[in-house]
């Protein structure tokens, strides 16, 4: 298992704490942009999930940042397909990210 499928697995994970769905076929809400975003970095969604994908990223900062982490954070370990990133930083993304969405929903 790549780190890219255990992110996302985290991602799902979270997602089912009562985070609230998207509309179907509607915009994207931060945790599917979550689940999307490996895909989108190794240009594996479809068309349409990378549109709703960067319409998304226009209107949402916070998510724009975070696509830029995890970017860099990817190049930092080498490609996607790297196997050992260290699964604290992982967590740590992860948990940034989740608490910049609570100060901003609050
Ligand atoms: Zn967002």
């Amino acid at each position: 298992m790549s780190w890219t499928d255990a992110l996302g697995r985290l991602a799902r994970r979270r997602r089912r704490n009562g985070a609230p769905a998207a509309t179907e076929g509607g915009e994207l809400v931060c945790e599917e942009l979550v689940e999307l975003v490996t895909g989108y970095l190794e240009d594996a969604l479809s068309r349409g999930d990378r549109r709703r994908f960067e319409a998304h990223l226009r209107g949402c900062e916070g998510c724009s940042a975070y696509l830029e982490q995890m970017r860099g954070t990817i190049l930092a370990v080498g490609g996607a397909a790297a196997p050992d990133l260290d699964p604290v930083i992982r967590e740590r993304l992860m948990v940034a990210f989740r608490d910049w969405r609570s100060s901003r929903d609050v």
